[in-house]
């Protein structure tokens, strides 16, 4: 070695010799050194991997190989070595899918896309690079794997691209030498030229809505999709929507790996192109937060202000409309009675999401509480759920002579609505406390709520009446006739008792 210090081959082979000795750290000295003095050759590499993989770095050790292939795509050695430390990495992935990413040829036969990545390392295999802001619990080893096969399938598809291209030239210009296969890559050559040439935004593109990607998150299938997109197809069949695999798991956990390298690689790219969608995207975001004009519309029962209200959700429609709701930050949506011939009712209340618990087959439970009551001023529609332009219904006050009899009215019935709900059957009273919560306290300031005191409300809820009887006090703006109203009702209640 002294005569030649710089001879790779020696290296090399002295690296073997160490290797053959189980003397695994000088081997991958001496591959390091040999790849460092002739970084084109290809047994270098194949040596590097080698000693990699005695160390257990998996990872690197598939660099090497691909960087082998890239030099001398026949090498065999190098393709089997490759493939198998590829479905090492990728087991957790491929064990949920059966050969879910069997092309790897393409990725194994790009010489000029492995190439580039010879200059920009950072790019192929660091870790940094896939800076993976997804909430996943899962282990790290299959979450790394999964964004591993994210780059593979970016590459294919640039790849893909890129032979489709070729062939475009070649039928276009025949004879005419192609620029990609002729032409020598440059060890200057960075990725970003590269792929700048090759990006389409074709082909980041949503194969469910057509558009590129937007908060792409990637299946356990490994399938690409803009987060929404998915979502809504997920809403009619758990399956994927691609290779129909099973996601109803997927759908429990309710959390997504988002395809970071995707959104880098898009605003990277194709600024112009995710600037537009970002403003495509917020400018429906704003149109659907609004709430007054176009708000979504649960059709099922009565809500009334203050009053919890619990609901089964498992129609598509409606699975759409609760995730838009908390998507768009309003949280709230409103809720009508059903009406045969208008489709709901002239008045709802707006009901405002608490909690959402997801199930397997995609039903949820929401547990919701009442808000603002609202007129129906015109009736609309919106990807298959009700909507409406409404309008808020608020307590008009009164003052003076009309507010001391005010109070007293209130006190009265607050009165009889105790006596009614003390008479209840202890289980009776039970379920209502447990699906309403106890009867609230008397409001310290009487007109303070533009609904009025909560209590009535509650009771309003807990009465036995049919929802066509509830229905008329959600309108009323005068406390006094719904004071009124409530006392009739426990009049009757009181006399049917006794009858
Ligand atoms: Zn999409
Ligand atoms: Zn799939």
């Amino acid at each position: 070695l002294l005569t030649a210090p710089t001879d790779h081959i020696l290296f090399s082979n002295r690296s073997q010799i160490h290797s053959s000795l189980k003397h695994h750290e000088k081997a991958l000295m001496d591959a390091e050194m040999a790849c460092r003095l002739m970084p084109l050759w290809s047994k270098g590499h194949v040596c590097k991997a080698q000693a990699l993989v005695s160390f257990g770095r998996i990872e690197e050790a598939l660099r090497e190989y691909l960087i082998c292939l890239s030099i001398e795509p026949d090498c065999r050695l190098a393709k089997t070595e490759a493939h198998k430390l590829l479905s090492e990495i990728l087991a957790p992935v491929t064990d949920q899918v059966p050969g879910p990413i069997s092309d790897h040829s393409n990725i194994l036969s790009s010489r000029a896309h492995i190439k580039s990545s010879l200059t920009s390392p950072v790019q192929t295999l660091s870790p940094g690079f896939w800076s993976s802001e997804s909430p996943l619990s899962v282990p790290e080893v299959s979450k790394r794997s999964q964004e591993i096969s994210e780059t593979m399938k970016i590459h294919d598809c640039l790849l893909l691209k890129r032979k489709r291209r070729n062939t475009e030239e070649e039928q276009g210009t025949k004879g005419r030498q192609k620029k990609s296969k002729s032409e020598p890559v440059h060890e200057s050559e960075s990725l970003s030229s590269v792929s700048t040439d090759l990006m389409d935004p074709t082909d980041l593109e949503c194969s469910l809505c057509m558009r590129l990607f937007y908060e792409p998150v990637t299946t356990p299938c490994g399938h690409t999709f803009c987060l929404q997109c998915l979502e809504r197809c997920l809403d009619h069949n758990p399956k994927c929507p691609l290779c129909k695999e099973e996601l109803s798991e997927y759908l429990v956990q309710r959390q997504c790996c988002k395809t970071e390298i995707m959104k880098k690689l898009i605003s990277k790219y194709l600024p112009s192109e995710f600037m537009e969608r970002q403003r495509v995207h917020l400018e429906e975001m704003a149109e659907l937060s609004n709430l007054n004009k176009n708000v979504p519309i649960f059709v099922c029962t009565m809500a009334f202000p203050t009053v919890p209200c619990p609901l089964h959700i498992f129609e598509p429609c409606y699975r759409l409309m609760i995730r838009r709701c908390m998507e768009t930050g309003t949280n709230c949506f409103g809720m009508c009675l059903e009406d045969c011939l208008k489709g709901f009712a002239d008045y709802g209340c707006l009901l405002e999401i608490r909690d959402v618990r997801f199930f397997s087959d995609g039903r949820s439970v929401v547990d919701t509480i009442g808000g603002r009551r609202f007129k129906v001023i015109q009736h609309r529609e919106r990807d298959g759920y009700n909507t409406a332009d409404i309008e808020y219904v608020e307590d008009v006050k009164v003052d003076g002579d009309a507010e001391c009899e005010l109070q007293s009215l209130h006190d009265a019935v607050y009165e009889q609505a105790l006596v009614w709900v003390n008479s209840l059957k202890v289980e009776q009273r039970q379920r209502i406390e447990g699906h309403f919560g106890p009867m609230p306290e008397k409001d310290s300031e009487l007109q303070a709520s533009p609904n009025g005191p909560s209590w009535c409300w509650w009771l309003l809820a807990v009465l036995p009446l049919e929802g066509r009887a509830q229905l008329p006090f959600l309108a009323l703006t005068s406390l006094k006739d719904r004071l009124s109203g409530i006392r009739k009702v426990l009049l009757f209640m009181a006399q049917s008792k006794h009858r």
